[in-house]
């Protein structure tokens, strides 16, 4: 591959990853997080597929970047902190390639601003503890105290950052005595069941906020590759003159990684002159100390960035105003993608439509300045929304929990006495929220309709999206892509209309094996378009695959142009007779693709590659031929003959494809019949199933090679070899090898039932003897219950599936992926190893499609896989519950070998049970109480699993069970109040609770704070569970009041909330007045109106005190919560 050393675009050689030792989460999430770059449609000899985070994957020179410059965020951040810094400390995980930079330029060292190389970390994980090495460094004996005043950087990811806690909590705390540190962090994680319960990658923007504002860090964001080097700066500047560590933050999935022009990147060497230039203005001698108040730390904030301003010539504000001059209704956000894009579309629709809106970015989150925040909002301001991130959609759906950025805005304004009347909204999201400037403009205008607005100015931009499988040719060819080569050589020989390029590219692992889209949006002026692009001018799909899973069309403008690759088509249509030639591309494309194309005008073009290619393995040829189709359509008369420049492949071959384009290019008219098909309801459903843009989880291709299969039911002297050598072999021997070491064995004690014979809900109590097991819990804990599956089904399984139970196999650890393999008999692993009788995700069908000998078996299986035949798999999950076994037994031709079954079907998980005992009121028993699951399917009776186990053990009989910790905690002072709600079986952590008040008051022990007790259930007969006991609780004063609640003991209902109204003061008195604690336990149903009472409750309690705030119920009650005095456990 040749790469060009004195382009514009950098140079020098392709990256060399640094082996990482792997994380253990991101070990679980292995689909989308490669260890390492593949080495695709490379020799072996070439350096490996070059990373995404460098401008267009290739290496950057430190010295090229000054001037008009294509970089990504990410390496001028790097760059930054190369110039600023004595240390840098890295946690990037694996292909994340937050360092990959700095590790080219460490190879050829150059001195920072400071006259000396700073040091490098290696690779490091992410894992508990982080950060200690660079505390270690700071305040090691032996460190060099000249550099004192030199500042430390990290760059980390989200979930890297959440890690250091304790470390940045310490250094908070030292900070006087410490070096200047500023954590530069890519706003990224991985949610592993991201909406349509697939991963994604997604800008964790909630954590870092917890981070800085329950540590006292300062924050600042940046929403462009400009800003992103310039808030690099101002955050190292806020560390060393500010008196507080900080964090810069940007979006670590799109707008980190996005390649673009910035006309002024600054030297290293500027970077140098202005930061010392602003320590000169700002006095560094005068520095504040780690112990000042906010109010100080904010003015003195204020100086550092007045000073960076005027350096620079920005005019960046700590809360930066765009929209209309009297807005009514303002949208305040944080994060990048939010910002830029927000501040667009109030702009547009301000000037387009008079729309009375704005939006306020928040560029500086702590300190959060008040006095600036209310100076940035417009007097005439009505109704303010804040667009705050939350963990997931159900922290978007709890009441109880509002983003951060929430409450700062709320107690801004209730503080000021001028904004009285004005409504504070909390607009929360979660992370994999992805926006686009349409679902801003419905925030801010919901009304109006903002459809055929251009809320987002692109007139003079060209944008292209590119669709293809990422083994395919257009794809793997590295830094000589399709739209990668196209994007530079448009860029630099097309100037005068796309001098400016950006580059964004996704992958999605998850689907086809992988695919990657690339976005490429040209202009003659700079763009600011960070979101994914919908209305392209030209998009080309690369595999006709693609064409089934998206609607692609979706993204292309309203007359725009198609490309999609059909290899063959060609011949076959030569070989058809005339009056099938139409069919035979027809029955290529979709119909509704083909309505389509009609019904939005879009211009559609074939590229037959083996027209004209021989040898498919020429994928280079086939890369610069769909390179020169594609320039073909958009301008013709382009020097194409310099497209050898970016491809690697000689100006000769260039004009040769070139001159036999029009074999393999052909620009179909399209029959009037396309458009006549009739867009039925049925079709237009199955059009809008299709994804419109693809769900972004991974930063490299998949790794289509296949692994090793484990080596499953090897035969039986294999595993003799392994007793006998046991060294050698590294066996280890274990009654349940696939749990792990903190797995106890208990034996049954005791089993009661608590609700009559008769009654249709079985609950009962039941006690486990501790024996000898050491098995230890604290109160509130859970109790892991690992089930096995029932045996005379298990039985008749093994023989249906004609299989011997006591064969040996070799089944996939479950429980701690490094015990590698264990070797169970057929009987036992399908007891309690894999969950034959459990729910088969989508994935299971399309596994086991390939195994279908029978055709018609064969297209149900795979359609129960893939998107057509989503209705009738739902329908099979939640109305049939059909299991694993089920489905084998309705499609006998599909019949994979046992080694493969036992790892397509998914490993038998641990339930949790709330404990309902104290150990120190009894150190030899653990106590539960379960209601058993059951309902009827498909005629039969299904049964929950762990529930069903339980309920069949004998007393006497081995469990196997792990302790899990849990939020259920007693208030530390034993003195304090607590206030318990438990509906059902949620009543068993209350009893645990009981006991251990019970026992400090028989000990003598004078401070113990009063209990009270809320229960509900449906009657008091069938089911006042523990009754007899708490009725004895509070005889005894352990408990000072029982609510009961049996919703159906009258005519009208009676639920725990009624109960808690009733005693409103009780609840003021304890939990408000005397400091107590609240706790809910059981299903989350009531929740919402649990959480209203105590809302209540509080607003009368902020009456009685007429509080100068305000008052806001759900503010307050977060403020709770993180005291630790609202809990929630609820399942
Ligand atoms: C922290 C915590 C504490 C808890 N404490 C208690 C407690 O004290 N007491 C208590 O009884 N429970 C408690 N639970 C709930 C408990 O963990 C179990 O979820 C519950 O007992 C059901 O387990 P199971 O194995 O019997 O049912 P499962 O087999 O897990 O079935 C559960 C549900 O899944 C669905 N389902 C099962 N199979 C299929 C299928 N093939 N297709 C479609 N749907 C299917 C059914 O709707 C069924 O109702 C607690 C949970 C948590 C998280």
């Amino acid at each position: 591959m040749h790469l060009h050393h004195d382009s514009p675009f950098g140079g020098g050689t392709a990256a060399t990853p640094q082996p990482r030792t792997q994380n253990a989460d991101l070990e679980a999430q292995k689909p989308p997080l490669q260890q390492t770059p593949r080495q695709r449609g490379v020799s072996a000899e070439a350096p490996p597929v070059p990373s995404t985070a460098l401008p267009f994957t290739l290496p950057l020179r430190l010295s090229s970047i000054s001037g008009p410059t294509y970089v990504t965020a990410q390496t001028l951040i790097q760059q930054v902190s190369h110039t600023l810094s004595d240390h840098i400390f890295t946690y990037s995980p694996p292909s994340f390639d937050l360092d990959v930079s700095l590790r080219q330029w460490a190879a050829m060292p150059s001195k920072n601003t400071f006259g000396f190389t700073p040091s490098l970390s290696p690779p490091m994980e992410t894992r508990t503890g982080a950060a200690s090495l660079a505390l270690g460094y700071i305040f090691s004996a032996d460190f060099d105290e000249s550099k004192r005043h030199v500042p430390q950087s990290i760059l980390a990811s989200t979930a890297s950052l959440v890690q250091m806690r304790p470390q940045l909590d310490t250094l908070v705390r030292l900070y006087g005595a410490a070096n200047p540190v500023v954590a530069h962090v890519a706003a990224a994680d991985y949610v592993a069941n991201a909406a349509g319960g697939k991963g994604a990658l997604t800008a964790d923007y909630a954590g870092v906020l917890d981070v800085a504002a329950d540590m006292g860090l300062a924050c600042v964001a940046s929403g462009d590759a400009r800003e992103a080097q310039h808030m690099a700066m101002l955050a190292t500047l806020i560390a060393r003159l500010g008196g507080v560590p900080s964090i810069h933050m940007w979006d670590g999935v799109r707008l980190g990684r996005e390649t673009s022009r910035v006309v002024d990147a600054l030297s290293a060497e500027r970077v140098g002159a202005v930061y010392r230039a602003v320590e000169r203005e700002v006095d560094v001698g005068s520095t504040v100390s780690a112990a000042a108040s906010e109010e100080e730390k904010g003015a003195r904030v204020e100086k550092v960035l007045d000073a960076l301003n005027e350096e620079l010539g920005t005019q960046y504000g700590f809360f930066e105003y765009s929209g209309h001059s009297h807005a009514e209704t303002v949208l305040v956000v944080f994060g990048s993608v939010e910002a830029t894009m927000g501040a667009q579309v109030a702009a547009s629709l301000a000037k387009q439509i008079a729309t009375k809106v704005g939006v306020i970015n928040v560029r500086l989150y702590r300190p959060f300045i008040e006095e600036s925040f209310l100076a940035a909002l417009p007097s005439t301001v009505r109704n303010v929304k804040v667009l705050g991130q939350v963990k997931d959609f159900t922290a978007v759906r709890d009441p109880a929990v509002s983003s951060k950025l929430f409450a700062d805005v709320l107690a801004a304004i209730c503080f000021d006495p001028s904004r009285q009347g004005v409504v504070v909204e909390d607009a929360k999201y979660a992370r994999e929220e992805v926006w686009t400037p349409a679902k801003i403009a419905t925030l801010l205008a919901p009304t109006s309709s903002a459809e055929n607005l251009e809320l987002v100015d692109l007139s003079d931009v060209k944008q292209f999206g590119f669709w293809a499988l990422d083994d395919s040719p257009i794809a793997t060819a590295g830094t000589t892509a399709t739209p990668l080569a196209l994007a530079r050589f448009l860029s630099s020989t097309i100037p005068a209309s796309y001098q400016n390029v950006t580059v964004q590219i996704g992958f999605d692992n998850m689907i086809q094996g992988g695919i990657v889209r690339t976005d490429v949006r040209c202009s003659k002026k700079s763009i600011e378009a960070p979101y994914p692009i919908q209305d392209a001018d030209i998009i080309v799909v690369d595999d006709e695959k693609l064409l089934k899973e998206f609607d692609v069309l979706a993204s292309v403008q309203k007359g725009g142009k198609m490309l999609v690759k059909l290899p063959g088509l060609k011949e076959t249509i030569e070989k058809a007779k005339d009056e099938e030639k139409l069919a035979q591309l027809e029955k290529r494309l979709p119909e509704d693709v083909r309505k389509e194309i009609v019904d939005r005008e879009i211009e559609l073009f074939v590229l037959d590659p083996a027209a004209i290619i021989k040898d498919d393995k020429e994928t280079a040829e086939e890369a610069t031929l769909m390179q020169l189709a594609f320039l073909d359509l958009l301008q013709p008369e382009a020097p194409t003959e310099k497209l050898s420049d970016f491809t690697g492949f000689s100006p000769k071959s260039v004009e040769g494809l070139s001159n036999d384009l029009e074999n393999a290019l052909r620009h179909v008219e399209i029959p009037a019949s396309w458009g006549t098909v009739e867009k039925t309801e049925e079709k237009q459903i199955k059009v809008n199933k299709l994804g419109r843009q693809i769900t972004v989880n991974s930063f490299v291709p998949s790794d289509r090679e296949e692994q090793e299969p484990p080596n499953l039911l090897r035969d039986w002297t294999s595993v003799a070899k392994g007793i006998a050598f046991k060294e050698a072999y590294g066996t280890v021997q274990s009654p349940r090898p696939d749990l792990s070491h903190l797995t106890y064995t208990v034996h049954v004690k005791t089993k009661k039932r608590l609700t009559p014979s008769a009654y249709d809900r079985n609950i009962f109590h039941i006690e486990f003897d501790l024996g000898n097991s050491g098995l230890q819990y604290n109160i509130g804990e859970a109790l892991g219950i690992h089930p096995v599956n029932d045996p005379t089904d298990v039985d008749t399984f093994i023989k249906w599936y004609g299989l011997d139970p006591t064969s040996i196999v070799e089944v996939p650890a479950r429980a701690d992926a490094e015990n590698g393999l264990e070797s169970r008999t057929v009987f036992q692993a399908l007891s309690q190893n894999i969950d034959i009788f459990g729910r088969p995700p989508k994935r299971f069908y399309e596994a086991l499609s390939e195994y279908a000998t029978d055709d018609a078996e064969k297209k149900t299986l795979l359609a129960l896989g893939g998107p057509e035949g989503a209705v009738e798999f739902k329908r099979l999950a939640e109305v049939d519950t059909v299991t694993f076994a089920d489905i084998l037994l309705d499609y006998p031709s599909a019949h994979p070998p046992f080694a493969e079954l036992a790892r397509m079907v998914t490993p038998l998980k641990r339930r949790e049970y709330s404990i309902a005992s104290a150990q120190a009121a009894d150190p030899s028993v653990v106590a539960l109480l379960i209601v058993t699951v059951a309902w009827t399917a498909r005629g039969k009776d299904r049964f929950g699993l762990a529930t069903r186990y339980l309920d069949s053990l004998k007393i006497g009989a081995p469990v196997a069970v792990s302790v899990k910790p849990s939020v259920m905690k007693l208030p530390t002072d034993p003195g304090a109040p607590i206030i318990m709600a438990g509906l059902g079986t949620g009543l068993a952590p209350f009893r645990a609770f009981a006991q251990e008040r019970a026992l400090r008051r028989a000990r003598g022990e004078t401070r113990v704070g009063p209990a009270v007790l809320y229960l509900g259930s449906r009657r008091l007969r069938e089911e006042y569970l523990y009754g007899e006991e708490w009725e004895a609780y509070l005889d005894a004063g352990v408990l000072v009041h029982v609510g009961r609640a049996f919703s159906r003991d009258q005519p009208y209902k009676i639920y725990i909330q009624d109960r808690m109204r009733q005693t409103l003061d009780n609840i003021r008195n304890w939990y408000l007045k005397e400091g107590g604690s609240f706790y809910l336990c059981g299903p989350t149903w009531p929740v919402p109106d649990v959480t209203e009472v105590l809302k209540e409750a509080l607003m009368l309690e902020a009456k009685e005190n007429s509080s100068s705030k305000r008052f806001d119920g759900m503010r307050e009650i977060e403020r709770l919560k993180e005291e630790g005095r609202y809990v929630l456990e609820v399942y």
